[in-house]
């Protein structure tokens, strides 16, 4: 194994491969306060991507309920289980390169060389059975209200924030396009790289033989097995749309206007600023190790608790400042869901934000506050 560093541990850490980071990451962020689990974008997806056979039970991007709901059922308790109980981040040693803290448990490649006598695995993991993978959605908007919990105590509990006692909120996932995937580690075939251009993680679907390695040690299950073509498959990140300079499918469709794509290493994104300057955007399960590419605002009416299990130490901090946003903030968040390209930088002032494709042009302009229009009594029913 090699030491590579993962900024989201603030940690040197064990993987298969050395560290090789892309010219630029693709990432995305997603703003889990507007989701309202229409699913257009998982059926962007499937109408572009995953309507053959084989692929019926296949969505690369899926919604799922929390905290009960999951695709497969329960892959997220089922790994956390696997990897045991872990003492966390130390947030005495907060810095630039680590900015959540230091990571003191162990990470799902650390485990599996500690705990597997069997050398070729390179991951902790499981392979979900073919039952687990039926609901894209299952628990659909089912809050943690139980018949154990009595009326009048969720009527108390439940109406106030900071925290919502009885809750419940949606979950988008696609690939994270790990800077250390699992996947990548897993397969003996050598079948899965990461692009040096973008950092867009792929299956070379004519070297796969359907090991089913990647699907077993994705801890995000996010390889999927064809038991038609009998060979895995994935989100490619719609790379031919990113190539010339527009957004994937799932975030050019999204209704609630809560996704964001562009580069996280690039100190000029709007990305890179919700990420690593404002720390607005966590990592979704960082522990486990991946340094995944896809960060959630998270909710702000759930417990801490459970959201710092699944974003890390950041939960608080991010909370705070989503809840009371800087104007910078203010003005990046205008920026979500407002055009199909590739937004590369931006710039605001106090009445509006200007974003920039990769040349420096302008492509979008939009007001901070929306200008309210009274229409005339005299008027009522016309535009
Ligand atoms: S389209 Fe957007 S709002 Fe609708 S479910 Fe997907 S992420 Fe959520
Ligand atoms: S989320 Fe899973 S499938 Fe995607 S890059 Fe990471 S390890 Fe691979
Ligand atoms: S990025 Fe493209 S391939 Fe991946 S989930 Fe979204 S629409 Fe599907």
């Amino acid at each position: 194994m090699a030491q590579v560093f993962n900024w989201q541990l603030g940690r040197e850490m064990e993987y298969p491969y050395e560290a090789h980071r892309p010219k630029r990451q693709f990432a995305a962020v997603f703003n889990l306060n507007r989701c309202i689990a229409c699913q257009t974008c998982t059926f962007a997806c499937k109408s572009t991507w995953t309507f053959s056979p084989g692929q019926e039970a296949m969505w690369w991007n899926n919604v799922e309920t929390k905290p009960f709901g999951g695709y497969p059922q329960h892959w997220d308790v089922k790994i956390l289980r696997l990897l045991a109980e872990q003492p966390g981040w130390d947030i005495s040693q907060i810095e630039e390169n680590s900015p959540y803290g230091i990571y003191l448990g162990k990470t799902i490649f650390e485990m599996a060389k500690e705990t597997i006598s069997d050398n070729a695995k390179r991951a902790l993991g499981y392979l979900p059975e073919d039952k687990e993978w039926r609901f894209p959605n299952i628990y659909e908007d089912t809050s943690t209200v139980s018949e154990h919990t009595s009326e009048s105590q969720n009527f108390e509990q439940g109406t106030q924030l900071p925290e919502h006692s009885p809750f419940f909120f949606y979950l988008p996932r696609i690939c994270n396009h790990c800077t250390y995937p699992a996947c990548l580690a897993a397969c003996p075939r050598k079948a899965i790289y990461k692009r040096a251009e973008d950092g867009i993680v792929l299956l070379d679907q004519t070297s796969c033989r359907g090991y089913r390695k990647c699907v077993e040690q994705c801890p995000y299950k996010k390889s999927m097995f064809n038991p038609v073509t009998r060979i895995s498959e994935k989100c490619i990140g719609c790379y031919p749309r990113v190539e010339e300079g527009t957004i994937p499918r799932c975030m050019a469709a999204c209704i609630g206007k809560i996704r964001l794509m562009g580069w996280v290493d690039d100190p000029q994104s709007p990305i890179h600023y919700l990420v690593r300057k404002e720390k607005v955007a966590l990592p979704l399960y960082p522990q486990l190790g991946l340094e995944p590419n896809i960060y959630y605002i998270p909710p702000r009416w759930v417990p801490r608790g459970f959201l710092s299990q699944m974003f890390g130490s950041g939960v608080e901090d991010a909370i705070k400042k989503y809840s009371k946003p800087s104007a910078e903030l203010l003005a990046v968040l205008q920026l979500f869901g407002v055009t199909q390209n590739i937004l590369y930088s931006y710039d605001f002032g106090d009445d509006e934000v200007v974003g920039f494709d990769e040349k420096k042009k302008e492509i979008i302009r939009v007001p901070l506050e929306e200008k309210v229009l009274v229409r005339p009594e005299k008027h009522l029913n016309t535009t």
